[in-house]
């Protein structure tokens, strides 16, 4: 008794052309923040602001992108602006 199974939702499909999208963000370093007390400086509508890692995710944090001024690398981790006054 022979009993084929057809690979019901794999077809022969699995040389898809890979669509050549251009990168979204060519990465400057590639390398994120891991400074153990990094210098952060938050762009914000073209505008440098000095900011400080915060505990948990920002407004501003969500919106813009910090980055180290000492290791040059993009600070993923939560941010807030340290109130320069
Ligand atoms: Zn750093």
């Amino acid at each position: 008794m022979e009993y084929l199974q057809e690979s019901a939702g794999k077809t022969d499909t699995a040389a898809v052309p890979a669509p050549s999208i251009a990168r979204p963000r060519p990465r400057r370093t590639g390398r994120p923040c891991s400074c153990a007390e990094p210098e952060l400086t938050a762009v914000i509508l073209g505008q440098p602001h000095p900011a400080e890692p915060a505990g948990q995710m920002t407004p501003a944090s969500i919106v813009h992108t910090a980055s180290c001024r000492a290791c040059g690398g993009s600070y993923n981790k939560p941010w807030r602006r340290s109130g320069a006054r």
